[in-house]
């Protein structure tokens, strides 16, 4: 059977190529982004009692009810915003599935999309399987910050969307107030819609406040925000976001969400609704791992890699330019190989692989996890 491939120039997602590496060679695995350590288990019991109470069935294909109020709630509570839960938000099966489907509702052949790279690895292909064109924009290295000039000089009337994402992955920055006023003043009386990837929104360190686009009505009005559970409760395996936008964005949203998955898994539904009540659960998120990351940056201090500072996200970017000559790449293969530390080669992130020699570590791991990890880097170097 022939097929006339849709994505040429795509591999396999480095997230795979990477965690099947550190199964073959037992490493410890720092590369893809999930937390090792346990999730809530009263959040467990509630799948359970749902799904015993007979909670089995398909839910709307919005997103149940409840679980949309009470996100509608925090969203007043934590951004002063009022999202209409009937008409704006839609329950996803994740962030990337709710990213994917704000990209195929709005994208028409020729469009341009301005995305950052880094750039988490899912956004170009699907820009790209839209017909659309990514026109790419690199971070200031190292402080992957955003050029806002060259964002300037690169609109034009075929600029249908900019995508931002704070906390960043890969590389934990988070944008500034500075940054949305800088945004707004691009985008006030042009077309251009913005998708903002929020999925880290809890994972924020050092006081820093999370700059949601939920937080200002004028971008809200022209923007698809996505967020995820799987991040927010240490359950990314269970695959469930949601998606926020105005009513009328949110209509067509749903005309691509309904002949796709139509509806989330329902017990799932039912436990996070009752979940989200408990505020100090999503609240104290910040803090806790934010002790991984001291924890994992005292122990890097040890070794010859040299921190990128960021303020969020499950994960730090650190340099071997002093190490090692290779590619990112090959090194962070290498390093998997014949160290036993499995990370992502940053380089992923770049359409043109740009290599800076930097790697990402997740951090969101047990205490003794990363003790592990430390002590095979400590051998290495
Ligand atoms: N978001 C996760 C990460 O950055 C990976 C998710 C995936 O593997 N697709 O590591």
């Amino acid at each position: 059977m022939q097929i006339h491939s849709k994505l040429p120039d795509v591999g396999t997602t480095i997230f795979t190529v990477m965690s099947s590496l550190a199964v073959e060679h037992q490493a410890v695995n720092l590369g893809q982004g999930f937390p090792d350590f346990m999730m809530s288990e009263e959040l467990i019991d509630l799948v359970d009692a749902a799904m015993k109470k007979g909670n089995n069935q398909y839910v709307h294909m919005n997103g149940l009810p409840l679980l949309r109020e009470r996100i509608a709630e925090k969203c007043f509570k934590l951004y002063n915003s009022n999202i209409d839960p009937e008409t704006e938000i839609t329950i996803t099966p994740g962030g990337t599935y709710a990213i994917y489907t704000a990209l195929t509702t709005v994208l028409q052949p020729n469009d341009e999309v301005i995305v950052f790279e880094p750039a988490y690895d899912s956004y170009i292909p699907n820009i790209e399987i839209n017909g659309a064109r990514a026109v790419r924009i690199s971070l200031h290295y190292p402080s992957y910050s955003i050029p806002w000039g060259e964002v300037r000089s690169k609109v034009n009337e075929r600029t249908r969307m900019i995508m931002i994402n704070s906390p960043h992955n890969p590389t934990g920055s988070v944008l500034s107030e500075d940054d949305i006023t800088q945004l707004r003043s691009i985008v006030t009386d042009t077309n251009i819609i913005i998708l903002s990837d929020e999925v880290y929104e809890h994972l924020i360190f050092d006081g820093i406040q999370h700059q949601s686009i939920l937080r200002y009505p004028d971008l809200m009005e022209r923007s698809f925000v996505c967020f995820s559970f799987g991040k927010t409760y240490h359950c990314t395996g269970w695959k469930i976001g949601y998606c926020i936008s105005s009513a009328a964005a949110m209509k067509e949203f749903r005309k691509v969400h309904q002949f796709n998955c139509f509806s989330v898994d329902s017990p799932k539904q039912f436990a996070l609704a009752d979940y989200l009540q408990n505020e100090q659960a999503y609240l104290t998120l910040g803090p806790s791992i934010q002790t991984k990351r001291d924890y994992f940056r005292k122990l890097m201090q040890a070794t010859p890699f040299k921190l990128i500072p960021s303020h969020g996200s499950y994960f730090e970017c650190y340099s071997y330019g002093g190490i090692s000559d290779m590619n990112d790449k090959d090194f962070a293969i290498h390093l998997t190989k014949h160290y036993g530390v499995a990370t992502i080669p940053v380089s992923a992130f770049y359409k043109e692989a740009t290599d800076n020699k930097v790697i990402r570590f997740c951090f969101a791991k047990r205490e003794e996890t990363l003790d592990r990890a430390i002590k095979r880097l400590t051998d290495f170097c």
